[in-house]
């Protein structure tokens, strides 16, 4: 394993030990629930809207490690973020786990670029987006 790889392990590490915006956010607008049953994860994840802009987001969840530190990792990115732009996160989050070069506006999320050579685990990753993405479908 190079020292990259060990950084960025030991980063999801972190964020699954301590995760960030954990618990039930009050009030919130919308609260979604997402499974990935190939390995067991959950995530439910509680938005809160300011007009456009996603004013508040937090997350409840149990899971792998994968799971929890990309909903942790997620939450610090879209806060703050209009729906189309976390939007667009999502979609360059899920061309990384599908073995794109991360690009410098995923930020902490390039941590989870790793996966994308574990395809078991790709769905783990691709939870706390896809769940996100759902929420502000439903929101509309
Ligand atoms: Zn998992």
């Amino acid at each position: 394993m190079s020292l990259l790889d060990a950084l960025y392990q030991e980063a999801v590490l972190e964020h699954y030990k301590r995760p960030r915006n954990r618990g039930v956010l009050e009030p919130h607008d919308v609260a979604e629930e997402g499974v990935n049953p190939s390995c067991g994860d959950e995530v439910t994840l509680y938005l809160r809207f300011e007009g456009e802009r996603l004013a508040g987001v937090s997350f409840e969840g149990e899971g792998c490690a994968i799971s929890q530190a990309t909903a942790s990792l997620m939450t610090q990115a879209v806060k703050g973020r209009t729906t189309a732009e976390a939007l667009a996160l999502s979609e360059r989050f899920r061309e990384m786990l599908h073995g794109a070069e991360p690009d410098a506006a995923l930020g902490d999320l390039a941590v989870m670029r790793g996966v994308s050579q574990l395809p078991a685990r790709v769905k783990c990753a691709a939870l706390p987006f896809a769940t996100l993405e759902r929420a502000l479908e439903r929101r509309g």
